[in-house]
């Protein structure tokens, strides 16, 4: 048996042994008054038809930690054809793998039916080709990355095939008890990011898993499992094989979502930065006043996110790379180029590199130029035809750059007093709001058509 086959047979035997643990109602914290009543009247329907009813994922490791979910998944052993049938809203989404959403008037409810994980069969190799063999339901890379993960499972099955311990634990409706099918629990009371089964083979098999571990460590203030924190450092160089429009989804629910700063910290330690921004990565290594600079930045951005006011992915992306467009920009106008000209060119660049690995869309890379182009005029003291200025589009995003840049350096600190006294004389002259359609998506599709070739799969 080849070595990579028999690593991965031996993960699923490691994560089959696990007994699962029944926790009755009154020995867990999940009210039903903390679940969404769509979901909560989605999972009595399944129910009262006889089907079982779970919600997954992230909504129960957050009840069951007294947070509020960001949104509720259900899971269940209705096809979802039966889905379909049962729900007047349900629209079902992806190709080779059929999601249903339920659309309500705020909210979107994922209903999936559980499915199982790759097999050992299923590695390179293994499958059987030839005219009349139908397309295969799972398929794996040379390198064991996951391509197609695609069959119906048991609800065991189906908790085993996710991330980390803490994201498989169900709440099962018709008892309301939760369910922990590997060691759930006990990480979370421990708070460990702990991978189900190898990690070496969960981060092969899907690389983004390494982002969503420092995710959560940062976002839930938890430790990343220490052997599998090792395995995450040595495999950090392979999230370039991730597409890069998964990439730029992953990055903003990191950077958008209160927790850039720490978020930030552990990219850093675990080489997932040099691997994804490796000119970003290399100018903070030139100084290291520059990883408090960006700190700070990243500060300020998770304090308007607390603030109820999240900051739009332009925003977010001069916090994170303004001060080294800035810095480059510089050099080349000390060299004879025209300062906007230079700031062009400089976005450009970077924009370009960046682009190989995380699809920022050109609007949103448009928009970061802009607030780094109105600097100068922001900076100009008295400002020439500030009203002017003010109706500009990016007008509330770049002052918004100037407050974080002016946290730790005082020559930015002036300009910031002459506008903010400004607006507040004139209160006629509003800023813009940025456009809401660059805020991020609460809840998108997570299945997407692919290109034939494209480089990866969703979860
Ligand atoms: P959040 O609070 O940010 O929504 P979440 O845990 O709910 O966190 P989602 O991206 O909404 O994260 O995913 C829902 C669930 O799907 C996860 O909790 C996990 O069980 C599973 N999942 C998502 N992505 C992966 C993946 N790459 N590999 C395995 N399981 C995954
Ligand atoms: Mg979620």
């Amino acid at each position: 048996m080849p070595l990579q086959n028999f690593a991965f047979s031996t993960a699923y035997v490691m994560v089959k042994s696990v007994e699962p643990r029944i926790i009755p109602r009154k020995e867990h914290r999940i009210s039903r008054k903390h679940v969404s009543p769509n979901a909560l009247r989605t999972l009595y329907r399944l129910h009262a038809r006889g089907f079982t009813a779970f919600l997954v994922g992230g909504c129960v490791r957050d009840l069951l930690l007294g947070r509020t979910p960001k949104d509720f998944d259900i899971g269940t052993d209705a096809t979802p054809g039966e889905i379909r049938r049962l729900f007047r809203n349900c629209v079902l989404i992806g190709r080779r793998f059929r999601l249903a959403h339920l659309h309500f008037e705020n909210e979107i409810v994922e209903v999936s039916t559980f499915r199982r994980a790759a097999l050992p069969s299923d590695s390179p190799g293994t499958e059987e080709t030839g005219p009349n063999t139908r397309p295969p339901h799972h398929r794996k890379d040379e390198d064991g990355m996951v391509l197609l993960d695609n069959v119906f499972g048991t609800p065991e099955e189906d908790a085993l095939r996710r991330d980390f311990t803490i994201n498989a634990l169900v709440y099962n409706i018709a008892d309301f008890s939760v369910i922990d099918y590997s060691t759930g629990l006990s990480d979370l009371q421990q708070r460990l990011i702990r991978p189900i089964g190898d990690p070496r083979l969960r981060f092969t098999e899907d690389p983004v898993r390494m982002l969503r571990a420092v995710r959560f460590a940062a976002s839930h203030d938890f430790v990343i499992e220490p052997a599998a924190w090792e395995i995450l450092c040595e495999l950090s160089s392979t999230i370039s094989r991730v597409s890069p429009a998964r990439l730029y989804e992953e990055i903003q629910k990191l950077f958008l979502f209160g927790s850039a700063r720490p978020g930030f910290t552990l990219l850093d330690k675990s080489g997932l930065l040099a691997a994804l921004f490796p000119s970003l990565s290399r100018w903070t290594y030139e100084n290291s006043r520059r990883l408090a600079l960006l700190d700070a930045n990243l500060e300020c951005l998770d304090q308007l996110y607390r603030s109820g006011a999240p900051a739009s992915p332009a925003l977010f992306l001069a916090a994170l790379f303004g001060p080294s467009l800035q810095d480059t920009a510089l050099a080349l106008h000390r060299e004879g180029i025209p300062h906007q000209q230079a700031l062009d060119a400089t976005c450009a660049m970077y924009m370009k590199e960046i682009s190989e690995t995380v699809s920022v869309p050109g609007r949103v890379g448009g928009r970061l130029r802009a607030i780094l182009a109105l600097q100068a005029s922001l900076h100009r003291m008295p400002p020439r035809r500030p009203a002017s200025t003010i109706a500009r589009p990016e007008f509330g995003e770049a002052l918004a750059y100037l407050r974080f840049v002016a946290e730790t350096r005082r020559e930015h600190r002036t300009p910031l007093q002459w506008w903010d006294h400004f607006l507040l004389e004139t209160p006629s002259v509003a800023p813009s709001e940025p456009p809401t359609d660059e805020l991020p998506a609460k809840r998108r599709r997570r299945r997407r058509r692919k290109r034939r070739g494209a480089r990866d799969t969703a979860a």
